[in-house]
């Protein structure tokens, strides 16, 4: 009886032996079967297959292995000297952090893959991710960061191909697919971090871009509405910047612009109300206001007005390129936003109001720093 019992037992260890040694042998021959053996392993320590995720809200995307050929390789000892795999982490994290590529699709896998920069997951324009390093390990995107609850340990990087440029928009199916590896690995809302607010020393990042979507994400991954409320009582510029984008392109002027005007005029404070009477983002004046006309030839209501962040900024946009076609794109249009466009022709230069001044060169610093730290590669 007892040897009988022992069979399957020693047939069994057999077999494990005989696999192990399969998988040992393939891996030494083609770097490429450590995919296989990954996938393997993902499901022997209980992370589902990679290729299947929650179905609630966001349709499965398109998923291809692009693996890392230094973490490959690094695979590749390990299993080749070990047998197992030490880097793995305990649990996939649940937190993320997003990036962009600042470059195609061809560019960011080739950089990603080649180099010693990966990231865990690289989102393209129609949604497709590419596994660079499976999120049971460690990829390196991070770098110093200030907080530790942020760094290539604790995060699953995501990258999105994006110029970032600030006009390359991130499209619909990649922020499904963001919003899709959120919900797989149940990361919480507040736990979704930019590189650029993550990084050390604040300002050595900028990705992803100031157009992230950041509302159409937590729309797909979380629940929207709870969303919005939670802006409405504070003030957020990822709120706004979704809007700012929409109202730049609608009136033909550049997003940057916008922003800092916008920024320079309120401080992003939907009830700002000045001495002189000028109200909301862009601080209009009512009279302004009560003269001009939307892109679709429509009057302002001003008690609308005055509740919506979002009339407001086109109502700043609108006015922003009248003075752009007047003036060009120069210091003379943002003064005469700022001043009026009667003061600017009755000077024939920004007119030397203390105010208006500092207001041109404000702006003007914070459009150059922001376009040097655009060339910064992510
Ligand atoms: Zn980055």
């Amino acid at each position: 009886m007892k040897n009988i019992r022992n069979i399957p037992e020693k047939l069994l260890k057999c077999l494990l032996v005989a696999l192990v040694l399969c998988i040992w042998f393939s891996a030494m021959i083609d770097a490429s079967v450590v995919i296989d053996v990954l996938k393997e392993v993902g499901d022997r320590v209980g992370i589902t297959d990679i290729a299947q995720g929650p179905e609630e809200k966001v349709r499965e995307p398109r998923i291809v292995m692009a693996v890392n050929k230094r973490f490959q390789q690094k695979l590749n000892v390990e299993i080749r000297q070990t047998g197992n795999l030490n880097a793995m982490r305990r649990k996939v994290p649940d937190r993320m952090m997003l990036h962009h590529t600042a470059g195609d699709l061809k560019s960011s896998q080739k950089w990603l893959t080649e180099s010693k920069i990966s990231c865990n997951y690289l989102i393209d324009k129609d949604g497709t991710i590419y596994v660079i390093v499976p999120p049971w390990y460690k990829a390196n995107h991070a770098g110093d960061v200030s907080n530790s609850r942020f760094n290539n340990t604790s995060t699953i990087g995501v990258e999105f191909v994006n110029l970032g440029n600030g006009y390359d928009p991130y499209t619909d199916e990649q922020i499904k697919s963001a919003a899709w590896i959120a919900q797989k690995y149940d990361v919480p809302r507040g736990n979704v971090i930019s590189h650029r607010r993550a990084a050390r020393p604040k300002g050595r990042k900028v990705d992803p871009a100031r157009n992230f979507p950041w509302y159409r994400l937590w729309a797909y991954a979380y629940d929207i509405d709870t969303y919005l409320l939670e802006l409405k009582t504070k003030t957020d510029n990822e709120y706004y910047s979704e809007i700012v984008n929409r109202k730049a392109v609608r009136y033909g002027v550049s997003p940057a612009l916008l922003e800092q005007l916008v920024s320079k005029e309120s401080s992003w404070n939907y009830k700002a109300r000045s001495r002189s009477g000028a109200l909301g983002l862009g601080q209009v004046m009512p009279s302004t206001l009560a003269n001009m006309k939307d892109a679709n030839g429509n009057k302002y209501d001003l008690s609308a007005y005055k509740d919506s962040p979002d009339i407001q900024l086109d109502a700043a946009a609108n006015y922003l390129s009248e003075q752009v076609e007047t003036f060009g794109y120069s210091s003379l249009a943002l003064a005469a936003y700022n001043a009026g466009p009667g003061a600017v022709v009755k000077y024939g230069k920004v007119p030397p109001y203390k105010e208006t001044l500092q207001y041109v060169h404000k702006i003007k610093i914070a459009l150059q720093e922001s376009a040097e730290e655009m060339s910064n590669k992510d």
